[in-house]
């Protein structure tokens, strides 16, 4: 009988050895950040290092996303670990693109290292060999839900049709085979090494057009239709919704503008606003997206102009899977001492988002977290520090957790799939996600 304590330290041995050359993976990463959709040099990165590592592999599954396995002796359920490609646009962060300001100030440049570091610790001399199944390792588009414009530009010409990683995988099939997955994202240093647990914010995206009409700004401004004032009124509009927000159903109403008009001495005619509508349940995130529109409509109507509201799917709350919670602490604990993993209370909501969610409603998942950063999230300062604890230890976490989920053949991961019992299957979640996209023009004139 195989030892499973063995063939975990068999990985790990294999992931310290190469741990320099998934940190400078990481690394490579984070000096080349490039948005959801636009990750080409990313994806093409990745692809060239799971082929050093033996692993062939398909790529452009939603434009840029990749995917491969690793085979184990017998065959058995697929477990996936996922990466996440995609930056964030953040300008002036100390390793943001100067053209783009594409910046990785949400550490997935980590994910990408930790993922890689996973396969060398499944390659390592005799561990396939003692489990069964396989093992899928899977880089993902768009995480962040943002360039929200450009998103719907590329819904609209047919290359995608939901505007996230996960989401369009998920559409596309690319998770029809497999059984349950997991990642790990990386947080701040203060929060502890692991933290395990609690939910996520589900999401609406509102892609916004105020429509008016031009006149000269000085000489015949009330011959326009002003679009900003529309804007304006439609946003104080919102603010003042806030004391109807119950705290249990963490709404958080936020956005940008995109667009304010394009020459100062002409009345506004478009201006555009990309917003999100957050909640932890889909009541919760019904009812504060019916308000949001109720504010949009009121600042049309209040200036005589039109507003274009198009609400696109955005993610489910997060469920992580429990019996796959369990292993990753223990494993986790192992290797961190368990005074530096934290479990959550499932009822626990950071208040982002995660398209991991929509994938949590279909199959078995954990999303943990590894505290390795400073600095705030998605902010100018979000900075990993620590990258033996960002990259090596969530990797060696994973793989034992994967050993002993597929160890045994495959009993525990077995039982984690009878045991679970899906909110949505693959067809269900597709059709409510294109139920929620839904367009409007409100005519205030
Ligand atoms: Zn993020
Ligand atoms: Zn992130």
């Amino acid at each position: 009988m195989i030892d499973v304590q063995d063939l975990k330290k068999s990985a790990w041995t294999a992931i310290d050895s190469r741990s320099d050359w998934l940190i400078d993976v990481a690394k490579t990463v984070l000096q080349n950040p490039e948005p959801g959709f636009f990750e080409i040099k990313t994806s093409k990165y990745v692809s060239r290092k799971l082929e050093e590592l033996g692993i062939s592999h398909d790529s452009g599954i939603a434009l840029t996303g990749l995917k491969g396995y690793l085979q184990a002796a017998t065959s058995g359920p697929t477990v996936a670990v996922i990466g996440e490609l995609d930056s964030l646009r953040v300008e002036g962060h100390s390793y943001s693109d100067p053209e783009t300001n594409a910046a990785h100030a949400c550490g997935h440049h980590c994910q990408l290292g930790m993922m890689l570091g996973v396969a060398v610790g499944l390659l390592a001399t005799g561990v396939l060999e003692g489990l069964a199944g396989r093992v899928a390792l899977m880089a993902l588009p768009a995480e962040e839900f943002i360039d929200v414009e450009h998103r719907y530009g590329l819904h609209k010409s047919g290359q995608i049709e939901f505007m996230a990683g996960k989401q369009e995988f998920i559409r596309l099939g690319a998770f029809d085979d497999v059984d349950m997955a997991m990642m790990s994202h990386t947080s701040l240093s203060s929060e502890g090494k692991f933290a395990i647990g609690g939910t996520s914010n589900g999401h609406v995206v509102k892609y916004i057009k105020f429509l008016g009409k031009a006149a000269h700004a000085g000489g015949a401004p009330h011959n326009g239709v002003n679009a900003l004032q529309a804007a304006i009124v439609a946003l104080n509009a919102l603010n003042s919704q806030r004391e109807t927000l119950r705290n249990e159903d963490t709404i958080r109403l936020h956005g940008i503008m995109t667009g304010g008009g394009v020459s100062v001495s002409s009345v506004p005619a478009e201006v555009k606003y990309e917003g999100r509508v957050r909640g932890g349940t889909t009541d919760a995130i019904n009812d504060a997206n019916e308000k949001m529109d109720r504010c949009l409509r009121a600042g049309a109507l209040t200036v005589g102009g039109q507003v274009e509201i198009v609400t696109l799917p955005g993610y489910m709350p997060l469920i992580n899977n429990s019996t796959m919670m369990d292993i990753f602490s223990n494993n986790a604990s192992q290797i961190v001492g368990s005074e530096h993993v934290r479990r959550n209370p499932d009822h626990l909501n950071r208040g982002g988002s995660t398209d991991m969610g929509d994938l949590s409603q279909i199959i078995p998942v954990i999303h943990p977290y590894t505290g390795a950063a400073t600095g705030a999230g998605h902010g100018i300062d979000y900075l990993v520090d620590d990258y033996i604890q960002a990259v090596v230890n969530p990797a060696k976490a994973m793989c034992a957790t994967i050993i002993e989920l597929l160890s045994n053949d495959a009993q525990k991961a077995s039982k984690a799939i009878a045991d679970f019992r899906p909110n949505l299957s693959v067809e269900g979640y597709v059709a409510i996600q294109r139920s929620r996209l839904n367009e409007e023009v409100y005519n205030g004139i």
